[in-house]
């Protein structure tokens, strides 16, 4: 039987991509701008709807840097991030030199609780630091909890960020992630639910706001026939070569999130009949996950297993899994920084594990899979 590495989410290309990068040779477009970038971002804006502006970027980090400076966070200003996410939705705080302060996750969606959110921006108030910026995440693709994030943002009348790089095509309500917060962010990595082998993207509300993005990710020149700056700028535009993927990716967008969905369904069918063991899914129809990985989290003693024997188990099988995200507040480079909520952050971390959702994982791979957990629980329940 093949034993290939099965991975938890690997590039999937449609066919058409190369046929954009091929023109961008063809016409010498091997730039930061041209018709693939503007081609890229107007896609993009169709497809979010809501009249956003779309900026593409050199990656989603690159993104939220530029957020936050849009959004006037400067030197020692507090920003409110959710802390169950990956270090790229927290480090450019630290760029701008500003104070991160962490918000655990409520249950429901395992993002961004608005109860700890008011919490600490009540607290930051009393304090004298009215915190400048929010983000808030879609970890995974689940939807935060946006009529909630967002009527506190609107009350306290704080920007707010939404970190869309792993929920592209996911809803709230019908919406898209990405275009409910003041600006919205996107990742192209290669391990996202669409690749340009590596980018980003900015979502703004308005036409302004992206023209400035543009203007600072190309260095911030002033118009003069020489180079001129009167601020700091920034090398952060999308070429034209990997936006041509990014164009061939749209085609393919909705039929992969509908292969990572049917994932999501396949684990729920294995987990079905075994103890101590849930599959993450949407906690009602409000929200459309494009379920770009696929989650279990463990009651140990249920199961009879741990999720770190689970995780030692498949990868004898070379099936690749991984631990959830550990929390920002519990991350060393992070240490000492303010925290807010229960918990529930560090529990999803010590006993959940993500598990391979690539939308070109094969019939033969989703058995291999089937067949390494039944071979896990033999006998254990
Ligand atoms: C991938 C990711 C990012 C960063 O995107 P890059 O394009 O890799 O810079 C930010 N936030 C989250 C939650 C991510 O998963």
């Amino acid at each position: 039987m093949n034993n290939s590495k099965i991975w938890l989410s690997s590039p999937h290309m449609g066919g058409t991509e190369q046929k954009y990068v091929q023109q961008a040779f063809d016409a010498n477009w091997v730039a930061p701008l041209g018709p693939n970038v503007n081609g890229f971002e107007q896609d993009l804006e169709t497809y979010l709807g809501n009249n956003v502006k779309v900026a593409a970027l050199s990656a989603g980090t690159a993104a939220i840097h530029l957020a936050l400076i849009l959004s006037g966070v400067q030197r020692d200003d507090v920003v409110l991030c959710q802390s169950f996410t990956f270090s790229a939705s927290a480090n450019p705080i630290a760029y701008q030199g500003a104070i991160p302060v962490f918000i655990d996750s409520e249950k429901e969606t395992w993002n961004m609780c608005p109860v700890a959110l008011e919490e600490a921006i009540q607290e930051n108030i009393a304090n004298g630091k009215k915190p400048k910026a929010i983000i808030v995440v879609h970890l995974y693709g689940m939807p935060a909890k946006m009529d909630e994030i967002v009527a506190v943002a609107k009350k306290y009348d704080i920007k707010l960020i939404e970190d869309a790089a792993e929920a592209l095509g996911s809803t709230y309500k019908g919406q898209k992630c990405g275009t409910f917060g003041d600006f919205g962010i996107l990742s192209f990595n290669g391990n996202k639910i669409i690749t340009t082998s590596g980018g980003g993207a900015l979502v703004c509300k308005t036409d302004t706001d992206k023209q400035r993005a543009i203007f600072l990710a190309t260095q911030a020149r002033d118009e003069a026939p020489h180079y001129q700056h009167s601020q700091i700028g920034y090398n952060y535009r999308m070429s034209n070569i990997v936006a041509g993927i990014g164009r061939g990716q749209m085609e393919v967008l909705d039929e992969h999130i509908g292969l990572r969905r049917a994932n999501n369904k396949m684990y729920q069918e294995i987990f079905a009949t075994i103890e101590g063991v849930t599959v993450f899914t949407e906690p009602n129809t409000n929200y459309f996950s494009n379920h770009w990985l696929s989650c279990m989290v463990m009651d140990e003693k249920k199961a009879g297993v741990t999720a770190n024997q689970i995780r030692l188990a498949l990868l004898e099988s070379n099936i690749e899994s991984r631990p959830l995200w550990k929390p920002m507040h519990l991350q060393p480079v992070f240490k000492g920084t303010a925290h807010y909520g229960t918990n529930f952050s560090e529990t999803l971390f010590q006993t959940g594990l993500c598990l391979p959702s690539g939308s070109n994982l094969t019939s033969e791979d989703k058995t291999r899979i089937k067949v390494a957990f039944e071979n896990i629980f033999n006998g254990k329940q």
